[in-house]
């Protein structure tokens, strides 16, 4: 049998052999810390699910609209509007299986055949196959951890040409957790102006922000860039609802139409017990994300100065989600019994190996020489990880 070349091209990732390896070494009864995780460790808040029994009572389990309740929709639109001071109407939110999903169908209407869409780098994982399964071309903008791994608006300026279709902007950062500020922002609107493209903004982690920093969505800029701009956002990392797979689209109504349609003859509607919990989880009491916020905070301080502390380890401060992304690079090239550590990989395979931490792969994310390390895992576990960690390095000759 041949497999199409649409699904030959797709790479496995490669966190997976990591990540398979540190499940198979855990279900051997071997304790392993695992820093990989891409999901809060904090379990569904109450209300939500108490939402979710209720549909379930009540027998709502039935086929729903294709892009979603209006109440969820109604929901999403008092969200951004207190939130982010934006105004949506119904035709213009589309929910769908995830942010994730979001992002699939987007791409699926956006794009065409031999289009441009710049990433920068270091990105999320997903973004470039989603962009090539819509038969374009991701576009890699690489940035500097001089920079905080923000874009520089002429390197943005000069990688957009005739075919570039759209950027790819994801503030607060997986996985360097940068986040942008207002200025910055502005001057990416210009340019996006300027030249016409449309940005895809992925606010998935609008909320786990640091510092009581401000957190600013581009489209709330000016009405003449919310008409460029789509918001891919959800409930997974605000509410620690990864697995009830809820995202949401906000963008003008003719995109979203297209993406209502695509979805009509693929998945249908989402789950509809996730969309009534997903509405709670909108409409109800936000202050237990700011309790989660809290303690994500006390960890990220912590793990900071331990990475930090390291010899030769220089790690940016992230301003929001929950990752850190040091720089390992004078590890690689060092020695373990002979063998030399030739990238980010063999490093995590080491780390896992000997220190038995699981960290991913800064390669995954475009950009060899880091590691990501997640911070969505207890106080107790970080001590202990780290404390391997430093461990391992010092034994790399
Ligand atoms: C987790 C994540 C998403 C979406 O996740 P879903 O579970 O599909 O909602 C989107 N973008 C980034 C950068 C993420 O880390």
């Amino acid at each position: 049998m041949t497999i199409a070349r649409r699904a030959q091209q797709i790479k496995p990732s490669a966190t997976l052999t990591i990540t398979a390896k540190a499940k198979a070494m855990k279900a051997e009864g071997i304790d392993v810390i695992g820093f990989g995780a891409g999901e809060p460790d904090f379990d569904t808040p109450d209300h939500i699910k108490r939402a979710a029994i209720k549909a379930l009572e009540d027998g709502f389990t039935k086929y729903t609209a294709v892009g979603g309740i209006d109440e969820l929709k109604d929901a999403v639109i008092r969200k951004f509007k207190r939130d982010n001071g934006l105004d949506f109407d119904r035709a213009q939110i589309l929910v769908s299986c995830g942010g994730k999903h979001c992002l699939y169908n987007l791409a699926q209407v956006l794009f065409d055949t031999g289009d441009e869409v710049i990433i920068p780098s270091p990105y999320w994982v997903s973004y470039p196959p989603i962009v090539t399964l819509a038969s374009a071309n991701p576009v890699i903008l690489e940035t500097t951890e001089e920079s905080g791994f923000k874009m520089d608006p002429d390197d943005l300026r000069r990688t957009i040409n005739k075919k570039t279709k759209a950027l790819v902007l994801n503030s607060p950062c997986n996985p360097t957790g940068m986040t942008y500020t207002e200025s910055e922002l502005k001057r990416i609107a210009d340019i996006i102006l300027e030249s016409g493209i449309y940005v895809i903004s992925d606010e998935i982690y609008e909320k786990i922000v640091y510092d009581g920093l401000k957190y600013v969505s581009i489209a709330s800029l000016g009405e003449d860039i919310k008409e460029r701009t789509i918001i891919v956002h959800g409930v997974s990392k605000t509410y620690s609802m990864t697995g009830w797979r809820i995202g949401f689209t906000a963008g003008p109504s003719s995109i979203i139409g297209a993406m209502n349609k695509i979805q009509g003859q693929s998945t249908s509607n989402p789950t509809s017990i996730s969309q009534k919990a997903s509405q709670e989880a909108l409409n109800g009491p936000q202050d237990i994300v700011q309790a989660m916020v809290g303690e994500f905070q006390k960890r990220r301080d912590y793990i900071i100065d331990r990475l930090n502390s390291l010899e030769n380890v220089s790690c940016v401060k992230p301003a929001g989600a929950f990752y850190v992304f040091p720089n390992i690079s004078s590890y690689l090239g060092k020695s373990f019994k002979g063998e030399p550590i030739r990238d980010s990989i063999h490093l995590a395979d080491y780390l896992l190996d000997v220190a038995r931490v699981a960290v991913v792969p800064g390669a995954a994310f475009g950009a060899e020489g880091y590691e990501r390390l997640s911070f969505a895992t207890s106080m107790e576990n970080i001590e202990k990880g780290m404390d391997r960690v430093e461990k391992a390095l010092k034994e790399l000759a």
